[in-house]
């Protein structure tokens, strides 16, 4: 139809040729890493790291990044011409065996020590990458994901619009959260709410746990009716320009009983805890344990059940995990969650999410939505 020809941005817009700069300073950036770790080039296979580098969005693709020297870009027919639009600066080889004809390539260019992702490469496969040419193929590690945990702000737009449309998505679905709707009903109109609001879709499978199923942190919505005297969690986010927010509010269906007040307390103060620790500099596992101190202090500590949280961005997990038994420091421009949450089996739980963004003078919430308890 041709809505959609219509609908398509003129070949090499202004802002393709402003995003080529931008994928152009990821690959030099990465390259650098490359020639550190004494590679002549680096295989990209996984498709996340891909987008990041080109821009291409499909189901088949890999990057040779070299060294020293450009990069080249394998797809197969589907994508060519998608490919010639989004990233028209790089040479694109078109070829089902994406990774194979990139190694043959490199064999003809005379790169010796090949790196590669060897966290998305099989066994089978990476026997196939050397029966396809005469190449050594070197583990590298997680470059591109190292390389992808700080973010530009033109990604943090992305994201701020993602967890903007959340929280709006949210607001409007609230009437729609009473007793006697199921939690599938609930997730259904959050998930519609959000794709009204612009989102490309869901960021993830949408948590919707009422009453004693809020003891479960992973929960999957199901035919359960919202009751009075429910806590509800909700954990959802919008997918937009290819980023994921994240965000949990848990609410309570009519008055609140003490119990859920002072768990709802307990757990909103961790989180202030967490958002409070957020700092350039500061040690994962440190953050995580200034939320989860807060709720071991209230002895609790055997009912927080996972990680503080994790990084966002093109994955809805990426690094840095957060957990006290993980390390690393975080850095500026650094998304992350903090989701402390506290859960008890056969009552019912809270969790308390939000979607911020690591700043040198403290962080940039990015989801908004008010985590004062909303009775409803
Ligand atoms: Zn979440
Ligand atoms: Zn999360």
């Amino acid at each position: 139809m041709f809505v959609t020809a219509l609908r398509r941005p003129p070949r090499r817009s202004s802002r393709v040729l402003a995003m080529g700069e931008t994928h152009r300073a990821r690959r030099r950036r990465l390259a650098a890493l490359v020639a550190e770790r004494d590679a002549a080039a680096l295989l990209v296979t996984r498709l996340v790291n891909v987008r990041y580098l080109t821009g291409l969005d499909s189901s088949r693709a890999a990057l040779l990044v070299p060294a020293d020297g450009p990069a080249v870009l394998a797809t197969d027919g589907r994508y060519a011409g998608m490919a010639a639009q989004v990233c028209p600066e790089l040479p694109v080889v078109v070829d089902r065996q994406v990774a194979e004809a990139l190694v043959k390539r490199a064999a003809e260019d005379g790169l010796g020590r090949v790196g590669f992702e060897a966290h998305d490469v099989t066994v089978e496969h990476h026997t196939a990458l050397l029966d396809a040419a005469e190449v050594e193929l070197a583990p590298l590690g997680r470059l591109v994901e190292e390389l992808r945990m700080v973010k530009d702000e033109e990604e943090i737009g992305l994201l701020r619009e993602a967890c903007a449309v959340t929280d709006r998505a949210f607001e409007a679905v609230l009437p729609e959260i009473r007793a006697g709707v199921t939690e599938r009903a609930v997730a259904i109109a959050l998930e519609r709410a959000m794709v009204d609001e612009g989102a490309e879709g869901p960021a993830f499978e949408s948590i919707i746990a009422s009453g004693p199923n809020g003891a479960v942190p992973h929960h999957h919505p199901g035919g359960r009716e919202l009751q009075r005297g429910d806590l509800v969690t909700m954990d959802f986010g919008a997918l937009y320009g290819g980023y994921h927010a994240d965000m949990t509010r848990t609410v309570a269906i009519g008055e609140p009983a003490a119990w859920q007040r002072d768990l709802y307390d307990l757990v909103h103060r961790a989180q202030a805890a967490a958002l409070a620790a957020a700092l350039p500099g500061a040690e994962t596992k440190d953050v995580d344990a200034a939320a989860r101190d807060v709720i071991a202090d209230a002895g609790h500590g055997e009912a927080f059940s996972h990680g503080l949280g994790h990084g966002v961005g093109l994955e809805i997990h990426e690094a840095p995990l957060m957990g006290y038994d993980k390390t690393g420091k975080l850095m500026d421009r650094v998304p992350i969650t903090a989701e402390p949450g506290v859960y008890l089996t056969d009552r019912g739980g809270v969790r308390i999410e939000d979607t911020l963004v690591v700043r040198a003078g403290g962080p940039e919430l990015l989801t908004t939505t008010t985590k004062d308890l909303l009775v409803l």
